[in-house]
């Protein structure tokens, strides 16, 4: 089958397009004719070989996570899909066997996999997962509106729904609103939870953008200091919620942002890992610092039937064929879109 893989570590141009045999399935898996991936930060890390993705080749390793397209088959053990169904995969391959597994965290089990960085992935016409990863997509959800969920989500959702327990009279405040992940905090505070929403970001035009998703109100980082304008937009209370996937470079600005009770949600750092934690504020406002790390199974469930039903629809900014992944990737690391990069095999 064609596929993007790599044989080594480095820019972009280490992608190679070519092929590579296609994968079996085993008894608990299903084989998914992919129809479209998304892009996201860790292909990038994987490619250059960063953040802990150091990979020993041979093999080559095909990359990418989020997708989703058709069953073509399914193992003798698969009763719950069918040859046909559309799908969308979530890349996070928990063990099934650990405690947490077992309790339903399945978020919080060491033993997995993730498609693209530790197992071959969905750069390909084929990808096998196990069935218990592949959701069913209503006829309305494009393949690559269904890609565009999972790693994004996922987050989100293990962070603001069930974390946070973000509530309709609260206000969350959403750092860097034109990624994936910030497009998608502001889609789950407003649509699902009805919260008030303040977003930051970089330009006028992704505010108009963040405004048009659903943000009420915008702070431009590069021009206005978050901590203060916050203050302002809440009379002097501060926000309920922040949700942070950038790190380092925001921390303490949001961090001051938060009300008494406040939560300060993790689930990145592109920015950077290193932040000071003021412990006089973390006791005395009774505040909450915590990570998700992507999300359980029951969470995606839940993320599906809200896509199925068009409560959530991502935002995809532009889509390459799958041949010019190198581009996609120069894309993201140019950082100039708002949403999701999604290649087509
Ligand atoms: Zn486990």
């Amino acid at each position: 089958m064609k596929a993007v893989f790599i044989e080594g570590h480095g820019g972009p141009e280490v992608l190679r397009y070519g092929q590579r045999p296609e994968p079996a399935i085993a008894d608990h898996e299903v084989k998914v004719r992919v129809r479209a991936v998304a892009l996201n930060r860790l292909d990038t890390y994987v490619r250059a070989g960063v953040r802990g993705q150091r990979k020993q080749f041979p093999p080559p390793l095909i990359l990418g996570g989020d997708s989703a397209g058709e069953v073509v088959s399914v193992g003798d053990r698969v009763t719950t899909l069918q040859v046909g169904q559309r799908v969308v995969i979530n890349p996070r391959i928990s063990c099934g066997t650990c405690s947490f597994c077992l309790s339903g965290d399945d978020d919080l089990c060491s033993s997995f996999r993730f498609l693209g960085s530790d197992a071959d992935g969905s750069y390909a016409e084929f990808v096998s997962v196990p069935a218990a990863n592949a959701y069913p997509i209503a006829d309305q959800v494009s393949f690559q509106e269904a890609a565009a969920v999972p790693t994004v989500y996922l987050p989100i959702w293990n962070m603001l729904i069930r974390k946070a327990q973000l509530k309709p009279w609260e206000t969350v405040l959403v750092l860097s609103a034109s990624a994936g992940v910030g497009t998608a905090a502001i889609q789950v505070a407003k649509n699902i939870i009805g919260a008030r929403v303040i977003a930051t970001t970089s330009s006028q035009e992704k505010a108009a953008r963040a405004l048009e998703l659903g943000a009420d109100h915008v702070i431009n980082y590069t021009s206005e200091d978050i901590t203060a304008r916050v203050k302002e937009l809440t009379e002097g209370q501060g926000v309920d919620a922040v949700v942070d996937h950038v790190g380092a470079q925001f921390f303490e600005a949001a961090y001051n942002s938060l009300k008494r009770g406040g939560r300060y949600g993790v689930c990145g750092v592109t920015t950077g890992y290193q932040a000071q934690l003021q412990l006089g504020t973390l006791f005395t406002k009774q505040l909450r610092v915590f990570g998700v790390y992507m999300g359980s199974k029951e969470d995606m469930r839940q993320i599906v039937e809200m896509l199925n039903q068009g409560k959530i629809k991502p935002v995809i900014h532009q889509t390459f064929p799958l041949n010019q992944a190198a581009e996609a990737h120069r894309a993201m690391e140019g950082r100039s879109f708002f949403g999701k990069l999604v290649l087509t095999p």
